[in-house]
């Protein structure tokens, strides 16, 4: 027998989120302060192990991750910089404490399921969810289901034309320097200008140059996928008027040349990973 609850576990850089519900009704939350791994999985395992008979529970996390069921790591954040959590076994610790099937993907993939299964990309078959915040990630759903490759997509990861002339910042990806994410997200922004984004006023030139970077990464995931909605989320985005920035300079660059999808902000507000979290372990319960 299975149970009628779910659970949803959207785990981030900063904090875990937890949730049980049915559908996107949550009957039980809790959220706290990513620290150690040890401590931060106990935490959830209490959580989950509190509630009625679960059915699953998906993970929504932050990465990259291994999302290869065959792979001897499967479960685990890979490469990641943040301190103490690369080569992390995620799944591992919550299948054996919970005894129930795991769903494991990024938590950009499930905030895009979420979005579509609830929120501003309901109506349509493909979305592609971005986030700027603490870096840049962007997660994809076609035919209502999240896209897997090799791993998973890295859109916060490619490459846009940087005019070092123009702007000088050599960016602050470990990993590529000036890539999309080491251009445009709040630490590159910080990092740019000697303060952080939300203490800049609107006026500042930084928002211009914001726009046009996250409408050259955006052009690009529009050119690529060809969604039908663009959800554009994050702390980041929550600048008055760069939403609307971002959508000037993205049809300036694509021209006339194709029907660009709407781009939107989430419907579902910050809660787009952790109800997407629940629609992946439903999904993964049901099929
Ligand atoms: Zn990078």
């Amino acid at each position: 027998m299975t149970g009628r609850l779910v659970g949803g576990l959207e785990a981030g850089g900063t904090k875990f989120v937890c949730a049980a519900g049915s559908g996107r009704d949550v009957v039980a939350e809790a959220r706290f302060a990513t620290t150690t791994p040890a401590e931060t999985l106990a935490r959830a395992v209490e959580f989950f192990a509190r509630q009625p008979l679960l059915a699953a529970v998906g993970i929504a996390s932050f990465g990259p991750i291994d999302i290869d069921p065959r792979s001897p790591t499967f479960g685990f954040i890979t490469t990641t910089p943040k301190p103490g959590w690369a080569h992390t076994d995620v799944v591992g610790p919550l299948r054996r404490a919970l005894g129930v099937p795991i769903a494991f993907d990024t938590d950009v993939n499930c905030a895009a399921l979420g979005e579509h299964r609830w929120g501003a990309a309901r109506d349509v078959a493909s979305v592609v969810y971005v986030t700027v915040g603490t870096g840049i990630g962007g997660g994809a759903i076609v035919n209502g289901r999240p896209v897997h490759g090799l791993v998973h997509p890295e859109m916060g990861h490619v490459h846009i034309p940087h005019d070092a002339k123009a702007d000088p910042f050599e960016g602050a990806c470990p990993h590529h320097g000036d890539c999309w994410e080491g251009l445009a997200s709040a630490p590159a922004i910080a990092a740019r200008w000697g303060q952080p984004p939300e203490t800049l006023p609107d006026a500042h030139p930084a928002w211009d140059l914001e726009a046009r970077y996250l409408a050259l990464g955006i052009a690009n995931v529009i050119l690529t996928l060809s969604p039908e909605r663009v959800v554009l989320g994050g702390g980041v985005m929550a600048r008055t008027g760069l939403l609307e920035r971002v959508r000037g300079s993205v049809a300036d660059l694509l021209g006339d040349y194709v029907r660009a999808a709407p781009i939107v902000a989430p419907a579902l507000g910050e809660r787009s990973g952790v109800l997407g979290a629940l629609a992946l372990a439903h999904d993964f319960a049901h099929g």
